[in-house]
């Protein structure tokens, strides 16, 4: 049975840990095809320190520590750690060349 200790993986930059960016990557991915998650080229991001939110891709609190970006999806807001909202961007575009 693996370990999971209760260290928060998102502290800083570095993935480690337990949440690897595979993981994070195809949860965004399966949250985007069921329609959980979605794209919005024109959203607006900002971007601040975390406020204990949980992020769109990972659903893990953003660490107040942590850098937070936020996107205003048309009335919809969405937060994500600095990481998660690079792998979105990225899972956005291979997910817009299918339609
Ligand atoms: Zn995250």
């Amino acid at each position: 049975m693996a370990y999971i200790s209760g260290a928060a993986p998102w502290d800083g930059v570095r993935l480690g840990g337990n949440v690897t960016e595979d993981m994070i990557r195809a949860r965004v991915r399966a949250m985007l095809s069921s329609g959980n998650l979605e794209c919005d080229a024109s959203a607006r991001v900002w971007a601040g320190t975390g406020a204990g939110e949980l992020c769109a891709a990972c659903l893990e609190p953003i660490d107040p520590r942590s850098v937070e970006y936020e996107a205003d999806l048309q009335g919809r807001t969405l937060h994500f750690h600095m990481r998660c909202h690079e792998i979105w961007l990225e899972e956005c575009e291979r997910d817009g060349n299918h339609h």
